[in-house]
């Protein structure tokens, strides 16, 4: 047995992912470079967390990155870096819907 690169899933010998949507995402994600500068002032100089995703969501459209591997490296790195608690849950994905009343609502969403 070995495991897919990307979610770390047990899979067979023969494959590299376990499917394509993972292999996809694996290398796209490989793609998006996270300054540590920015990291840094956000999460340094920024409390504002509503402020915050508003400037990673930008980043991630600036670079037509998908925003949910966008944020992942971004709390992995401010995980790394201190800035946020070892046992903060930052690999969460950052969902976006619309309610009754047509305003635009972002909530927090765990991943499986
Ligand atoms: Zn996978």
């Amino acid at each position: 047995m070995s495991h897919c690169p990307n979610c770390k899933k047990k899979i067979a010998m023969s494959k590299a992912f376990c499917s394509r949507t993972c292999k996809e995402e694996y290398f796209h994600a490989i793609q998006i470079q996270i300054p540590q500068k920015f990291v840094m002032k956000n999460f340094v100089h920024n409390p504002d967390e509503e402020d915050r995703i508003k400037n990673f969501k930008a980043f991630a459209d600036r670079h037509s990155w998908d925003f949910n591997l966008v944020l992942d490296k971004i709390y992995k790195e401010a995980v790394r870096s201190n800035y946020l608690d070892q046992d903060h849950p930052g690999y969460l994905k950052w969902k976006e819907e619309v309610d009754k009343e047509g305003n635009t609502v972002y909530y927090w969403e765990k991943r499986d």
